[in-house]
């Protein structure tokens, strides 16, 4: 699991709600990084369930995850 800032909503006035930080599982930080048209904007560190204890774009849980490994 990582911590990533994934586009949000542009037309926003503030900016954590046009780049906000999310919690996304290895495998959809993989997939959703290193493309122009990529969600993520960039990977800002580990898990931190601050930011939600559910992948984004999956909805896989940390334990999920562990399980899977
Ligand atoms: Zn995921």
């Amino acid at each position: 699991m990582k911590s990533c800032q994934i586009w949000g909503g542009l037309s926003a006035d503030r900016t954590d709600e046009q780049y906000p930080t999310v919690t996304v599982c290895d495998e959809c930080a993989e997939a959703n990084q290193g493309h122009e048209d990529s969600a993520i904007t960039h990977i800002l560190g580990g898990y931190d369930a601050a930011y939600g204890e559910e992948c984004h774009f999956c909805d896989k849980t940390e334990e999920e995850e562990r399980e899977e490994a």
